[in-house]
């Protein structure tokens, strides 16, 4: 039974608490099946279309645009989202990849959409009937945003876009993305502009799917002379890279909370074993070696989640930019998760590195978490860059 202390945290409060009761139960009776299932890129994307389906059938997929009350979409609850994030990641990777997807993919409609771009779309996100995807990345752009080199040119009433990604979640299985290209206003990074793109629009391909050591679906895709109405820019020209940032901001404590979610695991596994498990005619979980490394974890768990909630709860509450709280949330949640992750399968002993094995897999999920969404060097950067700036004013 994992911690549940922190419910009672003065940065929830009762609806969060009712979302994470609601999301536990539709888990612990939905994902069981996943044990041992396909984990190939092609079965891998056959699930997450059908937890998309089942996500959406339960209700569950509004809380990723903003949802409440019966609305099927409204204003981002950051609280809302890393606890369903947290949830769901304890349960199965794949879950909370399908959730949090559509909630990236659709983000930047969320928080810079129009009243109409918000009508098309979130309600078909929040349903589970349209999958979607956040399509920034380049071969020769990933932690460097700015050298971004995907073009778009009006083009009479349009816009055309010519150029390539790669490391697209959901490529291939998505109908909407959320396209970032160089749109010329300025150079690097503020001349990026955001666009909506619809999968089926000629000229648009997935041209590559890559393989992942935990698979998800993500593949490169090709953008050939790709034509979207002016209706489809988000924002203004020029306004890319600060939408696609201010998504992150909002999306990256809910990395933290995927991580705090496969930590947790981690731990009630390691905890189980370790008390059934006999050496030395006594249980695993007596020696005191054993007994630092749960310590270890457990601690690494709470910090973790304490920043991850205090980012949430900025974020609510002030409405402000939460640049600092969010890169310090990722940053360490997942980096301390992949610690906690190494020493549970250390307490498994063989059972840990065998293939399909709860330990193993964790093992597996949580390496991409320290590198997508911006890699632990990348947050380091940020949160200095912050401080500097700080000790100025
Ligand atoms: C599983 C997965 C899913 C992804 N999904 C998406 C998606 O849906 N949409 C999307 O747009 N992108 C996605 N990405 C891309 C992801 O955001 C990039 O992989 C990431 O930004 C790193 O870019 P890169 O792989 O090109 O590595 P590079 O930019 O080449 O960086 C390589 C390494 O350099 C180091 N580094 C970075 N900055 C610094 C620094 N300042 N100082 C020192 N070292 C540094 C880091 O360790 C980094 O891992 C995904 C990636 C993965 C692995």
């Amino acid at each position: 039974m994992a911690d549940r202390t922190f419910l009672s945290w003065p940065f929830l409060e009762p609806q969060h608490r009712d979302l994470y009761d609601r999301v536990d139960a539709w888990a612990g009776a939905s994902l069981a099946a996943l044990d041992g299932a396909d984990e190939s890129g092609a079965g891998a994307a056959g699930i997450v279309r059908r937890l998309v389906a089942a996500m959406g059938q339960a209700g569950l997929l509004a809380t990723a645009v903003g949802g409440r009350d019966g609305a099927l979409h409204g204003p981002l609850d950051a609280r809302s989202l890393c606890i369903c994030r947290e949830v769901l990641a304890r349960h199965a990777g794949l879950a909370d990849f399908s959730f949090a997807m559509q909630g990236l993919g659709s983000g930047p409609i969320s928080l810079f959409g129009t009243d109409e771009q918000k009508a098309r779309w979130l309600p078909g996100v929040a349903q589970g009937n349209v999958i979607s995807a956040f399509a920034l990345s380049e071969a020769e752009a990933g932690s460097d945003v700015s050298a971004l080199a995907m073009r778009a040119k009006p083009d009479g009433a349009q816009w055309r876009l010519d150029g390539a990604k790669t490391w697209i979640s959901n490529a291939g299985i998505a109908k909407l993305y959320v396209v970032f290209a160089r749109t010329g206003e300025d150079p690097g990074a503020k001349g990026l502009s955001a666009f909506i793109v619809e999968a089926d629009t000629p000229g648009f391909s997935v041209s590559k799917v890559i393989d992942l050591i935990a698979p998800h679906p993500i593949g490169a895709l090709a953008f050939d002379g790709v034509k979207v109405s002016r209706a489809d820019m988000l924002g203004a020209p020029g306004d890319g890279f600060r939408i696609a940032m201010a998504t992150l901001d909002v999306f990256r404590p809910t990395v933290g909370a995927a991580a705090l979610g496969f930590a947790r695991r981690a731990l009630d596994e390691a905890v189980r074993h370790a008390r059934t498990r006999k050496l030395f005619g006594q249980p695993l979980s007596d020696l005191q070696l054993t007994r630092a490394k749960l310590a270890d974890m457990a601690l690494a768990i709470d910090a973790a989640a304490l920043l991850i909630y205090r980012a949430a709860w900025t974020k609510d509450v002030t409405g402000a930019r939460i640049s600092r709280e969010s890169s310090m949330a990722k940053l360490f949640a997942t980096e301390e998760a992949q610690k906690a992750i190494d020493s549970a399968v250390q307490i498994f002993g063989g059972l840990g590195v065998t293939r399909g094995h709860i330990a193993e897999r964790l093992y597996r999920e949580i390496r991409a978490l320290r590198i997508y969404e911006g890699a632990s060097e990348v947050q380091k950067m940020i949160i200095a860059t912050r401080v500097l700036a700080d000790a100025q004013t």
